[in-house]
């Protein structure tokens, strides 16, 4: 129990249990956990960048060396470590790439900013000196960036490539990068001038077996169900669509009716009467000359027979969103009242076709034209590998969704922290007092990205970045560290490129963590609570 005393009156702050760290202590203590969560995700940066196997409470494993996973899957207690987590999470969402970058340099930040406190720094100061060079290091990032074509493929492929190459899926990147960009490209909407890209017209499925190069971009949508009755054609070609989101079934009345039925013939004319409404509402449908009905609800035994019998295809309890999905994909129309259905709702494919996928049997909806919404059909291995791809496939997703609805790029590679990190440490000396000191730890922080990337390269850090360095000072700019082939080059002709929105999020983010963090004087927390 925390007690202060005003005159002889004990004054109760803080409940039984609860603790309190302040000062110094405080500050220390939080540098040091998000240090060492930092730490964890040091080793997986870039090419050759480790990956982590993580198992979780019930033994399930993931294999993986995206920050952002990494980070969900340790469920970190430290409240300063969560802050990293987090900003992991916000880099992940806003930008999709990053998420390793973004935890390393915040981790940098705060170790410098350590030893400016040792030497009696105050953390405001150091505060104040990094929020300017954060804004400095943005501007330096937009003159070496460069305006390229939003729906250029080649250079959408470098950058969907770049962000594949870091991952588990590298050698396949060629491959995956190509389905990517053509997937990204044929959903983006023009907006004027410019594109804009939502990336839920993108469905991703996923299956293990086969190998990675057995994936495929469908031009429409794949459903995870099995065709409703097996009387039913299994593949319709010219497919005419009727996406139709209410129940082919009779449904009860919303009050509780009771009927009395005394004889056979009663109970005969009712189920004729409910098999007539079944046939009205087939009957409705076929009258459109549709071939394939794909309902949201669920349709009726005697309704699957009519349509059968019309040699319809028909799949029923589609999800919602599958159904928007399959809108925009066919030109569909999604009917509610079935009364209102007319031919020109209807969608067209190429093909819909059952096909079996493993131990599963897959309806396809493919051929369409124009689709706003296509389906990137995942393979690999084994389970955590598709899973790993998936995730290797939404960062790739998100960079190129980045250029095309911002279309500037910068070199990867460390080139970039390197550049900016010159330039703040000239800039600092243009400010007054300690701020400077802050600037100048901000630059030596940016820094470690090409530090790491060497070091995990297998490279010697300090000399490969005074080589960087040299190289930048003559004025080439986009020379960065080619981790593959442990070299200096220039990024241009390696093909490593990134958005400049990644740059942007992961120096942002990450200066806005770390400042955070150091405004913190005083923790207090709550007992635990039992159990
Ligand atoms: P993040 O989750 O932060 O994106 P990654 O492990 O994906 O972390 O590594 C990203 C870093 O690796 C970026 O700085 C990027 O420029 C760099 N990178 C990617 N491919 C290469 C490459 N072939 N050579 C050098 N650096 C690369």
């Amino acid at each position: 129990m925390r007690v202060a005393s005003q005159g002889n009156m004990p004054v109760v702050l803080l409940k039984d249990g609860a603790s309190e760290t302040k000062g110094r202590d405080a500050q220390k203590n939080n540098i040091q956990a998000a240090k060492i969560v930092a730490e964890i995700v040091h080793s997986s940066l870039g090419p050759r960048g480790m990956d982590k196997m993580l198992v979780d409470s019930l033994g399930d494993v993931t294999i993986t060396n995206d920050g952002a996973t990494i980070l969900k899957e340790i469920d970190v207690q430290h409240p300063a470590a969560k802050m990293l987590v987090e900003i992991s999470k916000t880099t992940d969402n806003e930008v999709g790439d990053g998420t390793t970058s973004v935890v390393v340099l915040a981790g940098a930040l705060l170790e410098n900013a350590e030893s400016l406190i040792s030497q009696d720094v105050h953390p405001t100061i150091i505060v104040d000196g990094y929020r300017k060079a954060t804004k400095k290091a943005k501007e330096c990032l937009l003159e070496i960036a460069e305006t390229v074509t939003a729906d250029d493929k080649a250079i959408l492929s470098k950058v969907a490539r770049t962000s594949m190459q870091t991952k588990l899926v590298r050698k396949d990147s060629d491959l995956l990068s190509d389905m990517v960009v053509s997937a990204v490209t044929s959903v983006a909407r023009k907006d004027g001038k410019r594109f804009a890209v939502d990336v839920d017209d993108i469905k991703v499925e996923k299956k293990a077996g086969g190998s990675v190069k057995d994936s495929s971009i469908i031009q429409g949508i794949v459903l995870d169900k099995e065709i409703v009755n097996n009387s039913m054609p299994e593949r319709i070609n010219n497919a005419k669509i009727a996406l139709i989101n209410s129940p082919l079934e009779i449904t009860k009345t919303e009050t509780d009716a009771k009927i009395n039925i005394s004889n056979p013939q009663q109970l005969r004319s009712f189920l004729n009467e409910e098999h007539r409404m079944l046939k009205g509402m087939v009957d409705t449908i076929l009258e459109t000359e549709a071939n394939v009905v794909l309902c949201q609800k669920g349709i009726d035994d005697m309704a699957q027979h009519y349509l059968a019998k019309a040699g319809v295809l028909a799949v029923r309890r589609i999800k919602e969103s599958d159904l928007a999905k399959l809108a925009r994909a066919t030109g569909a129309k999604i009917t509610t009242n079935l009364n209102d259905l007319r031919p020109k709702d209807l969608g067209t494919a190429e093909l819909v076709e059952q096909r079996k996928i493993e131990e599963d049997k897959w309806v396809f909806v493919e051929g369409c034209k124009q689709p706003k919404a296509v389906t990137l059909l995942l393979r690999g291995g084994s389970q955590r590998v598709v899973d790993e791809v998936e995730r290797s496939v939404h960062d790739a997703i998100m960079v190129v969704r980045d250029v095309m609805e911002e279309p500037t790029v910068v070199a990867g590679g460390g080139a970039p922290e390197t550049y900016v990190s010159t330039k703040i440490r000239t800039w600092a000396k243009s400010l007054v007092g300690r701020e400077q000191l802050a600037a100048e730890k901000f630059a030596d922080a940016l820094e470690v990205i090409p530090l790491t990337l060497a070091e995990n390269a297998g490279m010697d850090p300090i000399d490969t970045l005074t080589a960087l360095r040299s190289k930048q000072n003559k004025g080439e700019k986009w020379t960065g560290i080619d981790v593959m082939a442990a070299q200096i080059a220039d990024m241009k002709a390696s093909d490593i490129v990134e958005p400049l929105s990644v740059k942007n999020q992961v120096v942002s983010a990450a200066s806005e963590a770390a400042c955070m963090i150091l405004r913190i004087d005083d923790v207090v927390a709550a007992a635990k609570s039992a159990g």
